[in-house]
């Protein structure tokens, strides 16, 4: 068994639109206790590095030795930069011009599935939920290579398009789910961006 009923969320997701790969890096936001640790870990194989970062202490993996696990605030910069670090990529450190119009992120996927303290009010919940997701979504900015995934969690409401919009732009696709493990909490969604257009330097960057 998992750690986790969120493991099968997961897995619903990878199987929906694929994006957990043999040797693939992935980048775990929000991870403990840590079933969607293992799925990752299960998926990208011995080749494959996994990361995991909660503001809760994750137990270590006895199964898996792929996974690395990080203690920190995703809101703060700090622990961005030390998420950067694990996934071995120095973001501006490619060679030439070309590289960089390349690629040069070192994560495969970043997937999230950060959510707030509820707090009982909805409007405040979703709120935070969104702030998190728009943090999710610059971390995998920041870290994913050119094709590369991202998976977030988002509670629905008023400018769930808006962020989905900005999603958009910067991927070849944005599909929206609602995984089956998750329809007891209605209001959680899930936006795929498969393919990460151009990685790493742009301009203004
Ligand atoms: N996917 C996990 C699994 O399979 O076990 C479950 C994640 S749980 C639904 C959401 C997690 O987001 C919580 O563990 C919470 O501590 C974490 N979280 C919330 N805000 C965070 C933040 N600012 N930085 C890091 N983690 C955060």
């Amino acid at each position: 068994g998992y750690r986790s009923r969120a493991a099968y969320k997961l897995k619903q997701l990878d199987e929906l639109e694929d994006v957990l790969d043999r040797g693939d890096t992935v980048v775990d936001l929000g991870a403990a206790p840590g079933g969607w640790l293992e799925v990752a870990a299960e998926e990208v194989g011995q080749n494959g590095t996994v990361i995991g970062v909660d503001l809760q202490r994750i137990k270590d993996f006895d199964d898996h030795d792929t996974i690395e696990t990080i203690r920190g605030d995703m809101t703060q910069e700090r622990t961005r930069d030390r998420v950067i670090d694990a996934a071995g990529g120095t973001v501006d450190g490619a060679a030439s011009a070309a590289d960089r119009e390349r690629a040069s992120g070192p994560a495969d996927a970043v997937i999230s599935d950060m959510a707030p303290n509820m707090s009982g009010e909805y409007s405040l919940d979703q709120a935070r939920s969104l702030h998190l997701a728009r943090q999710a979504f610059e971390t995998a900015l920041e870290l994913l290579d050119t094709g590369g995934d991202f998976v977030v969690k988002v509670f629905e409401g008023p400018d769930v398009d808006a962020f989905r919009a900005d999603v958009e732009e910067e991927f070849q696709y944005v599909r929206a789910t609602s995984p089956k493990a998750s329809r007891d909490e209605s209001s959680e969604l899930y936006l795929i961006g498969k393919g990460r257009l151009t990685a790493s330097v742009r301009p203004g960057d």
